[in-house]
This record gives structure tokens, sequence and C-alpha cells, in this order.
């Protein structure tokens, strides 16, 4: 097979679809090339399916940017196609005085990045809310809800091919050269089985540095790539809170905290664990460090209640210990590789930014090559 297309995505995550979905909507001609059977079974079916609000993160941030424009973009995607949804709100919680002093932080953080309707609330407001949290205070974020992901998926996938686009899966990108200023993609590896395009989006989540690097003939503009895995576990009781409850956050992610889904079932997770190697396995063993750290905040959890669940994969751009980095979408033009665009750790908070970062790299790619 060697055929010809305008613009090809690699990668049918959230992240894929949602950038395939607004080249198609710009009336593009796209094609989304997926090396798993379905859409959707990376790290966009293995997360905590939280629609943050925008807090946590720098302010000027691409995270803090496209977490608070993805967030109105996604409520008002999901309210338009019956995407099932729950703005349910989120508490995050200290559980000291000192504690106190760097929620105030997080508080101050939410603000620059224009989440405005915070708002600190004491042990007793938070008594009354969820009155089995133990904490000394916490910040309300209304705005926070929980998505069915799965759901979202299949809707920007509908819409591609609605739109004259389409996904096919079962079909790993190897490589690619670009000649003559046209990309050639090397899929399987078969060598007579390519594909020949004017733009590439490489949005394979885990993959996408390694990939880069196929993509490529110097790697020296590509940042080293790292795993941070997080394994939930289940709650198997009645789920004692109707809200979101989030502890500080840590180094590497949001810490331990209770989701809900849109079952009402009960989850805590996802913890850091630095990995080599991409493994899903949930060490059923951790219960007891798990029921450590949910006590801090609930003290009725039970370690006979938590049932080892899943675990999801951070795409991480620096080592354990290094300071946390920023979403990084390249634009091949700068490093001689034009019409290729790279999306390089996209972890947390991407799903919420899937429609926001899509707008950006949609635009970005459609402008006239100067290379
Ligand atoms: C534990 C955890 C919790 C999280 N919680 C949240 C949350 O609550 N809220 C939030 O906003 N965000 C959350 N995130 C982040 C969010 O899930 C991700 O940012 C988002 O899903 C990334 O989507 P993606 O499309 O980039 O990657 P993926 O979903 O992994 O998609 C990449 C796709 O590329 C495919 N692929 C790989 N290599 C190739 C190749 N060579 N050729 C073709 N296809 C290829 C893969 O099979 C995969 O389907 C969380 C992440 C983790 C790990």
């Amino acid at each position: 097979m060697s055929e010809k297309i305008d613009h090809v995505v690699i990668g049918a995550g959230v992240i894929g679809l949602a950038i395939a979905r607004e080249l198609a909507l710009a009336g593009r001609e796209v094609i989304v090339l997926e090396a798993a059977p379905i859409i959707g079974s990376g790290i966009s079916s293995r997360n905590s399916e939280v629609i943050h609000a925008g807090i946590y993160y720098p302010q000027n941030s691409s995270k803090a940017f496209h977490c608070v424009r993805g967030k109105q973009l996604l409520y008002d995607y999901c309210q338009s196609n019956h995407i099932e949804h729950r703005r349910c709100g989120k508490l995050i919680v200290a559980g000291n005085a000192e504690q106190q002093e760097m929620l105030k932080q997080v508080y101050q953080k939410g603000l620059a990045n224009g989440v405005s309707d915070l708002r600190f609330l004491s042990k007793t407001d938070v008594m009354q809310l969820e009155p089995e949290l133990e904490v000394y205070s916490a910040i309300m974020s209304p705005s926070t809800g929980i998505i069915d992901s799965h759901g979202l998926m299949t809707q920007l996938h509908a819409d591609i091919e609605r739109l004259g686009g389409m996904v096919v899966c079962n079909t790993p990108v190897q490589s690619g050269e670009l000649e003559g200023g046209e990309w050639h993609l090397q899929l399987n590896d078969q060598e007579q089985s390519r594909i020949r395009c004017k733009r590439v989006v490489n949005a394979t989540g885990l993959s996408a540095v390694s990939l880069a690097k196929a993509l490529t003939t110097d790697s020296n503009h590509l940042p080293q790539a790292a795993f941070a895995k997080g394994s939930y576990f289940s709650l198997s009781g009645k789920a004692p809170f109707s809200r979101l409850v989030y502890p500080l956050p840590e180094a590497g992610g949001l810490g331990v905290h209770y989701t809900l889904d849109l079952q009402g079932r009960g989850r805590f997770g996802p913890d850091v664990e630095w990995i080599d190697n991409i493994d899903y396995q949930v060490d059923a063993s951790k219960v007891a460090a798990f029921k450590h750290r949910v006590a801090d905040y609930w003290p009725g959890v039970e370690a006979r209640e938590l049932q080892p669940d899943y675990a999801g994969i951070r795409p991480k751009l620096m080592r354990e210990g290094q300071p946390a980095e920023d979403f990084v979408i390249q634009n091949g033009a700068s490093f001689g590789r034009a019409g290729l665009f790279n999306l390089l750790g996209i972890e947390s908070p991407g799903l919420t930014s899937c429609l926001s970062i899509a707008q950006d790299v949609a635009q970005l790619v459609m402008q006239p090559i100067t290379d």
C-alpha cells in the first residue's frame, strides 16, 4: 500500500482524536493511524476521568492555559453531544495548620490561572458538606467534574467520520522520511506498506518521544522521556463522599485522591511510581500504604474494602526529583522537519485540555510551511 493524504494524525487517544476532529471541522483531509485494535486504549482510558479546574499549574504555563480553556470547551461539548459527565465539585484538603499554608499557595495559583470560583472552607463547613472527612480546612472547587472518557472518544471518532475523516486501527507507524517536502511514513513491518502526506501529527502518548526520534535524523531537540505509573484501588463499600477529595499535591502527581465514577463507585489513586518499562499490573501489597495515605483525610477507611483496580502511566519529560515539565508542542519546521508536529509529555490535565490543545495544534498545522 502507498497512499497519499494531506494530514496524518498518529495515535487515536483523546489528543489525536481531538486534533483530527478539529482538522476535519476546518475541511481538511485527515486520517488517524492507531497501532492498537481499538481507539483510546492508552493513557486516555487509564486515568481519573476528572475534568480539572486548572488550579495547580504554574501561571502562564501551557497546562494552565489549556486546562482552563479546555474545561469550558469540554463541558460545552459534553452538553451538546450528550456525553455523560457531572460537575460534582472537589475539595482539596489540609490536615493541619502547616498544610493550610500550602493550601493557601494552591488557592493563589488557582486565582492566578483564572479559576475564580474557589472558596476556602473551615473544618465546620467541610463537615457539613462531607461528614466523614476529617480535615483542618479545605478549598472547594465547584467547576471540577467527572466525565465518561470513552463516551468522549466515541463522539470525537464519530465527528471525524461524519466530517469525512477516517480512523484506521491496527496500523502502527514505525518511522518516516521527509523527501521533497512530502512525508513517507512506514507502517507495520512491511517495506511496501507506506503512506505519503504533507503534515504529520505525532500524538502517540507514551511512545511520542520514541516515535519523534524515528521521524528525525537529529534527536538533540527532543526531551528525555520517563514513565511514572499511578495505581488505583477501588472501594468496595458505600461511597463515603459525594464530591472528589484531593490531598495536597505531591512530586509527580496530585496525591492519592478520592474520585467517583459516573455510576457512583469510589476509588483512590493514583500514587507515583517511577518505572522503566510499561507494566499495568497493580501491586496488591500496596494496600497498606494506600490505607495509610487515605486515613489522613478519611479515618473510616478499611484496608479490606480496598481492591486493586487499574493503573495508568504518565508520559513524563523529566526524571524523578526534577521539576515538573509543561506540555511540549513541537513544530518540526524549527529543526528541519517541516510538516511534523510532536505532542510530548501530554500528562494530566491532558484529558481536560484535549479540545483546547486541538484548536491550537490545528491552527499550527494549517499554517503554510515556510521552511
Ligand atoms: C494515572 C493518570 C491519571 C490521569 N488523570 C487525568 C484526569 O483526571 N484528568 C485529566 O485531564 N487528565 C488526566 N490524565 C492525563 C490524560 O489521561 C492524558 O493526558 C491523555 O489521556 C493523553 O492522551 P493521548 O491521546 O496523548 O495519549 P493516549 O491515550 O495514550 O493515545 C496515544 C495513542 O497512540 C497510539 N500509538 C502509540 N504508538 C503508536 C504508533 N507508533 N503508531 C500508531 N499509534 C500509536 C497508542 O496505542 C494510543 O492509543 C491522567 C493520566 C494518568 C496517567
